[in-house]
C-alpha cells in the first residue's frame, strides 16, 4: 500500500501546471496510468494523467485529495513520452496535458489485439533490384541507422517525383532498422495513403507491423498503441499523431510527402509532425527521412544549406516518364472545360485508359454577385461566401455550415442579372457528363464522400478500371498511385493562389505537380493539360515545367524580402469574441503586453482583423509576431499570455499558434 506517495497529474486543460493528489485508496497509482481526480470546486471529476511520483507532500500544501480511482490496467505513457509532452508543451505554449491528450489515443481499455495477415517469421523479401540512385540513397542512410550521431539528428531528404522509387528505399531503410533491433515510424499524409501504405508495410513486415489511422476506433488505436509498447521492434505506420507512438529503442523516423498540410494539427497543441518528429529523433538518437516530389520551403532551405542532406531520384522506375505539361488559357471560355481539355478526355477514353480532373473547390459555383449593385451573397455567420450547392439546393457556408435558399434575383436590388459565378466540382461533373453522356464518370470531394469508406471504394473502383473520368478535389492529388491515368486535367490552376496568405503559392505550386504526377506513371504517354485565367502567372509557369528549383527560387527570394518563414519563426495569436469589441479588447491588450515584451532583432504585425474576419459567428483579430529566434519569440508570448491571464475577459478567446502554416 502506497499510502505515502503523492502523485503529479497532468489535466487536460490550457494551464502549464501539474496538481498534486495522494495515491487511490487501491494504490494502483503509478507514473504513466491514467486516473480520475477530484477537480475544481464540488464533486467535479477528470480524467488526468499521472507523471510523476513524489515520497513527501510538498510542502505548505494542505488536505491533498486523493485519486478516486486508476483507470488503465498498466501504464499507457512513461517518463520518456511525459518529457516529449513537456517538450510540446513548452515549444507550442499549451498544458503538458493538453500535450498528453494528443500524444495518447483516448479509449479506456485496449480491446483484443486484431490479427494481421502477412508472414510472421522474419520479413518477405523485395524482388526489385535498386537503381544506382537508390542503392546510393539507402546506403548513405543505413550508415546513419547503424551510427547515430550522438547530438543533432541526423536528417535525410528523398527528393524525386512520385514513381521515382522513394517508398521502396523508406522500406528497405525500415527493414535495415529492424534487423538492427530498432524500430520506425512511417508518417504518411491522413487516410488515403494510410490505408495504402499500411498494407504494402504489413505485406513485408508482418507482425512487427502496426498501424494507426483516424478510421479506427479509440480502442483499436488503443490497442496498436498498446502492440507499439511492448518492445520489440516495430515499424508503426500512420498519420501526424504516430509521431508519438511509444515504440522501444526509436531507429528511423519516414515521413512521406513532407509537404503535406496534414502534418500540422489544425486543433490545441497545434504541433507539426515534422517538428515533433526532429526533437524525438534528436532525444532518442534516431535517424530522420523525409521524401517528397515538392518540399517545403522550409526542408527545401535546409537542404540548400546542408542541414538536411538531399539525395536525388531522378528516374521515373516504374516504366513511364514525366508526362507533357501544357498549359491552357481559360480566358473566354463557356463553361469550365477547354476544347484542348475534352479533345484529351476523348482521346484517353478512346485508347481505354482514364483521366482525372482536379479542382480544389467543391459546390456547383462559389459565389453570388450582383453587377448591377454590387451585391454579393455572404455567409451571416462568417465574412465569406456562400457556395451554390446544387445537388442539394441550398448555398451553403463551408466555414459553418449555414445554409440558405439560393436567390433567383438579387435580393438587394431585384436585377435577374444576379447570379452565381466561379465553377466548383459539381459544375464540372454535370459539363463531363453533358459532353461524353458514354463515359463513367466520379466525382470524390468531401460531400460525395461523406459516408464512410466511401472514398476507399471509389478510388479502388477507379484502380480497377470501371470509372473512365475521376474528378475531385485534392483527394484525388495525394499520393495515389493508378497505373491506368494518361491525362491529368488541372481544371483552374489560379485557385487558392491568390489568398492573403505567405504559402499561398507554395500550396498551389505543390498541388498542381503533384497531381500532375498522377498522369503516366507506368506509361510513357502521358498527358497533363492545366487551364488557368493567367497564363503569364510564374508560378503556374514553373509548376508546368516541373521547375522545383526554379520556383523556389523565386518564393524563397520573396519571403526573404519581406521576412517570412523559412527566413523568420512566427508565432500567432488570435482573439475571437461572439462581441466584435471585445475581440478588439483583448487583441489590444494582448498587443500592449507584447510591445513592452518584444525581444531585440522582433516585430509584431498588428493587431489586425484577419483575413477571414468573421468564422461561426465570431470575430477574428490576429497579431502576427516575428522575430529571427523562436526562443525569444517563445518567452514573449508566454509572458504576455500569462498577464494576460490575469484580467482576461471570460467571454474573449485567445489562441496561440506557433508556426502557423495559415494565416487566414
Ligand atoms: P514513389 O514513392 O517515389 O512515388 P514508389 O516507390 O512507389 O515511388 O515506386 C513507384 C513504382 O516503381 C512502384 O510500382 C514500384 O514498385 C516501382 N519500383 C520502385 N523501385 C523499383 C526498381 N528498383 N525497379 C523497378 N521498379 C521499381
Ligand atoms: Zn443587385
Ligand atoms: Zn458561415
Amino acid at each position: 500500500m502506497s499510502s505515502g506517495a503523492w502523485f503529479d497529474v497532468a489535466f487536460d486543460i490550457p494551464a502549464d501546471r501539474l496538481f498534486t493528489y495522494r495515491a487511490d485508496e487501491k494504490g494502483e497509482a503509478e507514473v504513466g496510468r491514467r486516473a480520475l481526480a477530484p477537480f475544481g470546486r464540488g464533486a467535479r471529476e477528470e480524467l488526468g494523467f499521472i507523471v510523476a511520483r513524489r515520497d513527501a507532500a510538498p510542502e505548505g500544501l494542505e488536505n491533498i485529495k486523493r485519486l478516486r480511482r486508476v483507470v488503465d490496467k498498466c501504464a499507457v505513457f512513461d517518463e520518456r513520452d511525459v518529457s516529449l509532452a513537456k517538450w510540446i508543451a513548452a515549444y507550442y505554449i499549451c498544458g503538458i496535458g493538453q500535450a498528453l491528450s494528443a500524444m495518447i489515443p483516448s479509449g479506456r481499455r485496449a480491446s483484443a489485439i486484431p490479427s494481421l495477415g502477412g508472414d510472421l517469421e522474419g520479413f518477405s523479401a523485395a524482388p526489385l533490384a535498386l537503381s544506382d540512385e537508390q542503392r546510393a540513397a539507402l546506403d548513405a542512410i543505413s550508415a546513419r541507422i547503424a551510427s547515430p550521431p550522438a547530438a543533432a539528428a541526423a536528417m535525410f531528404y528523398l527528393y524525386g517525383i512520385t514513381g521515382s522509387g522513394k517508398t521502396e528505399v523508406f522500406l528497405r531503410a525500415a527493414k535495415r532498422a529492424l534487423e538492427a533491433g530498432k524500430s520506425v515510424i512511417y508518417l504518411v499524409p491522413e487516410i488515403s495513403l494510410t490505408h495504402q501504405t499500411a498494407k504494402v508495410v504489413r505485406e513485408r513486415f508482418g507482425a512487427a507491423a502496426a498501424t494507426l489511422h483516424s478510421g479506427m476506433t479509440p480502442s483499436e488505436r488503443l490497442a496498436e498503441w498498446s502492440r507499439a509498447r511492448e518492445g520489440r521492434p516495430m515499424i508503426v505506420v500512420g498519420p501526424r499523431s504516430a509521431v508519438f507512438a511509444p515504440v522501444a529503442r526509436l531507429g528511423m523516423i519516414v515521413i512521406d510527402e513532407e509537404h503535406d498540410g496534414s502534418y500540422k494539427s489544425g486543433s490545441v497543441p497545434r504541433y507539426h509532425a515534422r517538428q515533433a518528429a526532429m526533437r524525438r529523433c534528436s532525444a532518442e538518437g534516431a535517424i530522420l527521412v523525409m521524401g517528397s516530389a515538392t518540399p517545403s520551403a522550409e526542408a527545401w532551405k535546409l537542404m540548400a544549406e546542408g542541414g538536411i542532406t538531399r539525395l536525388d531520384l531522378t528516374a521515373r522506375l516504374s516504366g513511364g516518364s514525366a508526362p507533357a505539361v501544357k498549359a491552357v488559357s481559360l480566358a473566354g471560355v463557356e463553361g469550365c472545360l477547354t476544347e484542348a481539355l475534352k479533345k484529351e478526355i476523348r482521346a484517353t477514353a478512346l485508347a481505354g485508359r482514364q483521366s482525372i480532373l482536379f479542382l480544389n473547390r467543391r459546390g456547383f459555383a462559389h459565389f453570388f454577385h450582383c453587377p448591377s449593385c454590387g451585391y454579393s451573397q455572404i455567409c451571416r455567420r462568417c465574412s465569406v461566401s456562400l457556395t451554390w450547392h446544387k445537388s442539394r439546393g441550398r448555398a451553403i457556408c463551408h466555414y459553418c455550415g449555414y445554409s440558405e435558399a439560393p436567390p433567383a434575383h438579387c435580393p438587394s436590388c431585384g436585377s435577374l442579372e444576379a447570379g452565381y459565378k466561379g465553377f466548383g466540382t459539381e459544375m464540372i461533373e454535370e459539363e463531363v457528363r453533358r459532353s461524353f453522356p458514354d463515359l463513367r464518370v466520379r466525382r470524390a470531394d468531401a460531400d460525395s464522400t461523406a459516408a464512410r469508406g466511401s472514398l476507399e471504394e471509389t478510388l479502388e473502383a477507379f484502380r480497377s478500371g470501371l470509372i473512365d473520368v475521376l474528378l475531385g478535389t485534392q483527394m484525388v492529388a495525394k499520393g495515389l498511385n493508378f497505373p491506368g491515368v494518361r491525362l491529368v486535367g488541372v481544371v483552374l490552376a489560379d485557385a487558392g493562389l491568390h489568398l492573403p496568405d505567405f504559402r499561398a503559392a507554395e500550396r498551389a505550386f505543390s498541388l498542381i505537380v503533384q497531381v500532375a504526377g498522377r498522369a503516366g506513371r507506368y506509361f510513357p504517354d502521358g498527358k497533363v493539360i492545366v487551364q488557368t485565367l493567367r497564363m503569364d502567372d510564374p508560378t503556374i509557369a514553373r509548376a508546368c515545367a516541373g521547375d522545383v528549383s526554379g520556383f523556389f527560387e523565386q518564393e524563397l527570394r520573396h519571403r526573404r524580402d519581406l521576412g517570412f518563414p523559412p527566413y523568420a519563426r512566427v508565432i500567432r495569436l488570435t482573439a475571437r469574441s461572439r462581441d466584435a469589441s471585445r475581440a478588439d479588447a483583448a487583441i489590444h491588450r494582448l498587443a500592449v503586453l507584447l510591445r513592452r515584451l518584444l525581444p531585440a532583432g522582433a516585430d509584431m504585425l498588428g493587431p489586425a482583423e484577419c483575413p477571414i474576419a468573421l468564422v461561426n459567428g465570431n470575430h477574428r483579430r490576429q497579431i502576427i509576431l516575428r522575430g529571427k529566434r523562436m526562443g525569444p519569440l517563445h518567452g514573449a508570448a508566454r509572458a504576455a499570455l500569462e498577464s494576460y491571464e490575469k484580467g482576461k475577459d471570460a467571454r474573449a478567446h485567445v489562441e496561440v499558434d506557433v508556426d502557423p502554416v495559415s494565416l487566414l
